[in-house]
């Protein structure tokens, strides 16, 4: 397909609760090294109350799918990463008020849900957060457009750039969040929001492929 439809979003973030569930144990793992051990926990158990929320209703624009789940990771995910990506969905979901957008203009809302992450979270690329995967994966779906990609080609480099950025988060320090109390013992462990944020791609790029 060459737009996102409210049907697809729907399936994006049903692709998300699917693939965060089978990589709940992986996300505790590494919040385990460096965090407290609760991350897939955290992300299983808002992503299953966000299925709950979206099939109890209808919904007739991206915008609202999106505003939906971000209202609901608010409310259900006690950790850091709920505000955080429960700020992004809801400023996604409120750039995207449309029932189909453009590929340039979900780039658009995926760059107001980064920006809704870095108001509130204040880490800058480095410092070993979700924005070590975010930043890299808006950059790779940019510079797809530019090159002629379609929507499944772009979210495809998008995937890609965020499980980069994801691995690339290892031999830093940490600097924001539980890992950061750390300090350099944080080296040497891939960070767990950078992993589900690679996770949250990935699915993107599978919903956009079908
Ligand atoms: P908690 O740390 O409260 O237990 P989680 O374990 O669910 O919450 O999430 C931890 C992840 O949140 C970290 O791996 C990191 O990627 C992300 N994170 C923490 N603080 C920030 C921040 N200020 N900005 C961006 N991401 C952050
Ligand atoms: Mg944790
Ligand atoms: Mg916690």
């Amino acid at each position: 397909s060459t737009h996102v439809d409210t049907d697809t979003a729907l399936a994006w973030v049903r692709a998300i609760a699917e693939s965060v569930a089978a990589h709940a144990d992986q996300l505790t793992r590494l919040d385990a090294a460096i965090g407290d051990a609760d991350h897939g926990i955290n992300m299983r158990r808002g992503f299953t109350a966000v299925v709950a929320a979206l099939d109890a209703a209808r919904w007739s624009t991206v915008g609202e799918v999106l505003t939906k789940t971000g209202t609901t990771l608010v409310s259900t995910v006690g950790g850091a990463s709920g505000p955080l990506y429960g700020s992004a969905f809801r400023a996604a979901g409120k750039a995207l008020a449309s029932p189909e957008v453009s590929p340039e203009e979900l780039l658009a809302g995926l760059t107001a849900g980064l920006e809704a992450v870095q108001r509130l979270g204040t880490a800058e690329p480095g410092d070993k957060t979700i924005v070590d995967a975010y930043r890299p994966a808006l950059d790779a779906f940019e510079a797809a457009l530019r090159d002629g990609a379609d929507l499944a080609g772009a979210a495809r480099a998008a995937a890609d750039g965020a499980e980069a950025g994801m691995r690339d988060t290892t031999p830093m320090v940490a600097r924001k969040g539980r890992a950061s109390y750390l300090g350099p013992r944080s080296q040497g462990h891939q960070d767990p929001g950078a992993t589900s944020t690679a996770l949250i791609f990935r699915a993107l790029a599978e919903v956009a492929d079908r």
